[in-house]
């Protein structure tokens, strides 16, 4: 299939392009760059030898969209493009709600005037709030997000139902990604946040590189068994197999469908802190500090929808995912800054 990847040079969806190709596909990127560099693209020939066909688009600009949709000959659509940083949207929520849903409403009307009926959406499990039980299954009650962003992943979920439901032709698979992690074991692509990390993954690896001198643990007595946040960490590769895996469920069904990515295993800050420094042989100092605002005790998925309807299940674990992120950051201290 003939896939647009908008935001496929960021993390996820650079990721997703590399097994779009191994299995055959052709990935198509639509990125404006706002937090990805077109080095990406070098990296991803490197890893697969095939020069993926990019476009440097804004994809909430109307016109270009269309530009591109008139030749694309798409068969589907992944939408990864979206501003993702919590802490900021909640600074300047009216960029978020802009970018965010502006691109997925230009996105929606060019499919529907160009007649391309498959959409796979980047949703989160921040759209389930302060989960209802664990693990979360998709029927979980949605809503009670904690800042702007969350509140973006929401609102488009629903845009897309009402368009589906609207549109008979329209098929859209909403992914609830939980927390992705580590890279390609090549090390050439990884994620490159800009500035200091907010997620924990990158700022333990810039702690083992040196670049921070500890980690801070947010709060040590959360209703978890070591006190510290419990999340469902899944390997980004697994993540972007699972886009793989949802083109052909996508393309041999109609209407609109919420599916978790995850492992259905949580592990805490504390444990991955520890993970990473035994698996990677190097240390990793952490102090406890306050919580942060709006995090919750512990979030992880009930994983088997995926299993049931995409034929998808996590293959990698703790070690690999460790394994990667450090591989990455080692090879790549500056990111993509400096490329090699
Ligand atoms: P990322 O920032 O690395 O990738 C997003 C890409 O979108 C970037 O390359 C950016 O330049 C591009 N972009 C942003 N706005 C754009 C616009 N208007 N037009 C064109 N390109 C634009 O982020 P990621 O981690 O790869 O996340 C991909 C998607 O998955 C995002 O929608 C994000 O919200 C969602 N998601 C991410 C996580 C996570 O922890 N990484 C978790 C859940 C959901
Ligand atoms: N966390 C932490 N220190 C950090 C970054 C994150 O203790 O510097 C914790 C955070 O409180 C949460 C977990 O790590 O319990 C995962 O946070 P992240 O921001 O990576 O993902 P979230 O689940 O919040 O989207």
């Amino acid at each position: 299939m003939r896939v647009l990847l908008t935001g496929g040079a960021g993390y996820i969806g650079s990721h997703t392009a590399v097994e779009l190709i191994n299995a055959g596909h052709t990935p198509v990127i639509a990125d404006n760059y706002s937090n990805s560099c077109p080095e990406v693209l070098n990296r991803i020939k490197e890893i697969t030898g095939v020069e993926v066909e990019a476009h440097e688009i804004d994809m909430c600009d109307a016109e270009k969209v269309d530009k591109l949709f008139a030749t694309g000959a798409f068969d589907a659509v992944i939408h990864f493009a979206g501003l993702k940083a919590v802490g900021e949207s909640v600074s300047i929520p009216v960029q978020y709600y802009r970018n965010n849903i502006d691109s997925t409403l230009v996105l929606l009307d060019a499919m529907t005037k160009y007649g391309v009926a498959n959409l796979i959406f980047s949703s989160s499990a921040t759209v389930y709030g302060n989960p209802e039980r664990l693990p979360l299954t998709e029927d979980c009650a949605t809503g009670g997000c904690t800042n702007p962003y969350g509140w973006t992943k929401y609102m488009i979920e629903q845009i897309i139902r009402d368009a589906a439901k609207a549109n008979p032709n329209l098929s859209a698979v909403l992914l609830r990604y939980f927390n992705p992690v580590g890279a390609h074991a090549s090390g050439r692509i990884g994620e490159d946040p800009s500035g200091i990390p907010n997620n924990l993954m990158p700022f333990i690896s810039q702690v083992a590189v040196g670049r921070r001198t500890h980690l801070s643990i947010f709060g040590n007595d959360y209703n978890t068994p070591d006190g510290t946040g419990v999340r469902d960490y899944i390997h980004v590769v697994d993540l972007a197999r699972g886009h793989v895996a949802s083109l052909p469920y996508c393309a041999s069904h109609k209407g609109s469908v919420e599916i978790n990515l995850g492992t259905g295993t949580g592990y805490s800050v504390k444990e991955m802190a520890e993970a990473f420094a035994r698996v990677n042989d190097i240390p990793v100092p952490y102090q406890y500090a306050p919580r942060r605002p709006g995090d919750i005790d512990a979030c992880y998925a009930d994983p088997v929808k995926a299993k049931e309807l995409l034929g998808w299940e996590a293959q990698l674990g703790l070690e690999e995912m460790c394994r990667d992120t450090w591989n990455w950051q080692k090879n790549n201290p500056n990111g993509y800054k400096g490329a090699n």
